[in-house]
């Protein structure tokens, strides 16, 4: 099913766009929960992590890989960061497009709501 995400990597709505390589877009959230809140899709359209494969496993460790690096660029290494990923109903998730945020720039609370 495309979403709004898809219609971002193909350019038929703006986003503002920090990243993109061959599997992944990262793009600022347009609702953003702290300083720095940054998501990062794969160009693949796949729902939700429980919906992934053993065949998403490299592509699943791109996008962590690339939150890192997008954090390190946002000078967030230091003060920390946390990588988030929604997963259905009770996981929060409101567009079924994986994605995880990256949030960073302020003291987050634990647990989650
Ligand atoms: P989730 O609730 O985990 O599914 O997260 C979806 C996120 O997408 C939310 O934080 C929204 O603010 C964000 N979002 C929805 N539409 C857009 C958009 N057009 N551009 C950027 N972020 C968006």
């Amino acid at each position: 099913m495309s979403t709004i995400f898809s219609k971002i990597i193909a350019r038929e709505i703006p986003a503002r766009i920090v990243y993109e390589d061959d599997l992944c877009l990262a793009f600022h959230d347009v609702n953003p929960q702290a300083p720095t809140h940054i998501l990062i899709i794969p160009k693949k359209e796949i729902p939700r992590v429980a919906a992934t494969t053993a065949e998403d496993k490299a592509l699943l460790g791109h996008l962590i890989h690339t939150a890192q690096t997008l954090a390190k660029n946002q000078g967030l290494h230091d003060s920390g960061f946390r990588l988030v990923i929604n997963n259905g109903p009770d996981g929060g998730e409101s567009v079924p497009h994986l994605h995880v945020h990256l949030l960073g720039g302020r003291a987050l609370q634990w647990p989650p709501g």
